[in-house]
């Protein structure tokens, strides 16, 4: 697989033109990561934008100079990214002139575009003394909980290998003071959601997620337990019995879905998957092949529709992983022909298969790994989205008002 000869955004949207240059760039910005000027830093930490204090991945960078809510491009497409190491990869500069921002490739200017704006429940404390913005995250219309602040895998040395979430509890601990405990209560998970929704149009989706943690006498069950607590205190300020939300987890057993349905308003279910191929699944991802592995997962996601129903249980792979070495597949033909394999199989059990764009992390067990082309993620997204649209999937619960993490279902929109 050669590099050299890379297409850019504007050579891509000529070639491809079913799929809209936007969403061609959101993929490169999310797949080569940004860079703020100086300028561009100042403005997003003035009131309007400024970030949230402490995240799961808070450095003390970041504590003191917040990264802001996602980008957003001039036709609503948002876009998940961050800033990179410019030593390993080319990433893209968004700069600040008279007012606007502006996003540039080796110095050429490509586009406008805005951050999303700072959501009202930031700056506020809970009945506890605790921060909401260290509780929950605000995309432009979704809020991300975290109610578990660390995952077990890493005890082992078995996390994710493409994995820097949770790396450093110890600093987010110092940063927050001693209310950042792992154990999210749920009271401040009630609060912060009330006060969050209280601010107009703003939220249509809460997703929860969080680390792994396989404990208790039926693996898993006191991570569930803590769910449908957390699911219960969050279900407070709903007057409906269901309430737009996902959760994204472990592989649980069919019983334990049933109750995390039963028992609480939760509307969609998220076994992540990460990557298809079985041999680079025991690879990349050996916590979850321990607990209990590919075929465990796979039959939770496919159970859990029968819970769920069609179209709401999905299962996120991290696109790009497939080509790390030295196992990783060598030609973007064999990585396209393993998730369309996987999209299919999936789209026919009635579970949505959704791809989110690899970058390796500085801090990640893939770090300097080199990433596929541009142009092997635009042919993913086109051949995701048919497959599903031939199944009559639509990715409803995750689309790019209720998630924006993912180009397959942004281009969805043209359907
Ligand atoms: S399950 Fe994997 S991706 Fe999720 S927090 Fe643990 S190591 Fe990271």
């Amino acid at each position: 697989m050669s590099h050299n000869q890379e297409s850019g955004v504007e050579a891509l949207s000529e070639k491809y033109a079913d799929v809209p240059r936007l969403i061609i760039l959101k993929l490169d910005l999310q797949r080569r990561g940004i860079t703020l000027s100086d300028a561009a830093a100042d403005a997003t930490c003035t009131p309007y934008y400024r970030g949230p204090e402490v995240t799961a991945f808070s450095t003390k960078e970041t504590a003191v100079r917040p990264l802001p809510g996602p980008i957003l491009l001039r036709d609503g497409t948002s876009v998940l990214t961050g800033p990179t190491d410019s030593t390993l990869l080319k990433p893209y500069t968004v700069d600040y002139i008279d007012g606007k921002f502006y996003v540039y490739d080796n110095g050429e200017r490509l586009d406008e575009v805005d951050f999303s704006p700072r959501p009202e429940f930031y700056g506020k404390l809970t009945s506890r003394g605790v921060p909401m913005e260290s509780i929950a995250w605000s995309r432009p219309q979704r809020l991300d909980l975290y109610p578990y602040r660390y995952c077990h895998y890493w005890d082992t040395r078995e996390q994710c290998k493409f994995c820097g979430f949770f790396t450093d509890l110890k600093t987010q601990k110092q940063l927050a003071g001693d209310s950042y405990a792992k154990i999210v209560h749920p009271e401040d998970l009630f609060e912060t959601v009330r006060e969050a929704i209280k601010e107009p149009g703003r939220f249509s989706q809460i997703n929860l997620t969080a680390g792994t943690d396989y404990s208790g006498e039926v693996p898993f069950e006191n991570e569930v337990k803590r769910y449908v607590e957390v699911l219960q205190a969050i279900g407070r300020n709903f007057k409906t019995r269901r309430f737009p939300s996902q959760l994204i987890a472990p592989a649980y057993s069919k019983q334990q879905v049933k109750r995390l349905y039963d028992e609480t308003g939760l509307s969609s279910y998220c076994p992540d998957i990460e990557v298809w191929d079985k041999e680079l699944f025991k690879w990349i991802c050996p916590g979850k092949e321990k607990w209990y592995g590919r075929d465990y997962w796979i039959k939770s996601a496919l159970d859990a529709v029968e819970i769920f129903g069609k179209g709401n249980v999905y299962t996120n792979f991290v696109a790009g992983v497939e080509f790390v070495q030295p196992h990783g597949f060598t030609s973007i033909e064999q990585a396209l022909d393993s998730n369309f394999e996987a999209c299919e199989y999936f789209s026919k059990n009635g579970v949505v298969y959704l791809s989110i764009v690899w970058r390796p992390g500085r801090g990640t067990g893939l770090a300097g790994q080199q990433q596929p082309p541009l142009e092997y993620y635009v042919r993913l997204i086109r051949g995701l989205v048919e497959i599903r649209k031939h199944y009559g999937l639509a990715s409803d619960n995750d689309d790019f008002k209720h998630c924006g993490n993912h180009g397959d279902s942004d281009l969805e929109r043209l359907n």
